[in-house]
């Protein structure tokens, strides 16, 4: 598996992790576009949101849960965005699916 996001999953590639479980990890972004800007990556790999199916789907729910109970353990108290980044016009370069964590500070829009 050529994954990086994968590879850093597996502890494969080294990464500043945060929070880590049985199906997701949370590490800092290395080109962070915020104080605090971390990716939320589950393990499972799939590209985008068009490959979701039931599985993937109650995962994702269980991942909004979790970021949202590790709100201030991650320093987000004051609030944070979520950005999934779908495809080309959005800049996805990373083709293994991650929300992006910004916070830590106000946001401009
Ligand atoms: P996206 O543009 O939505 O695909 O986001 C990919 C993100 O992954 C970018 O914000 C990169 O800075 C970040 N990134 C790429 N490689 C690494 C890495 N090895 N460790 C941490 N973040 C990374
Ligand atoms: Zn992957």
């Amino acid at each position: 598996m050529s994954c990086i996001f994968c590879k850093i999953a597996a502890g494969e590639i080294p990464s500043a992790k945060l929070y880590e479980d049985e199906e997701i990890v949370i590490f800092k972004d290395i080109e962070p576009k915020a104080k605090i800007h971390l990716l939320c990556v589950p393990k499972d790999h799939f590209a985008t949101l068009a490959e979701l199916n039931d599985e993937r789907s109650a995962l994702l729910g269980r991942t909004f849960a979790k970021i949202a109970r590790l709100r201030d353990g991650l320093g987000l108290t004051g609030g944070y965005r979520l950005i999934v980044n779908q495809g080309e016009d959005a800049g996805q370069t990373v083709h293994h699916l991650h929300i992006h964590i910004l916070g830590g500070e106000p946001l401009p829009w």
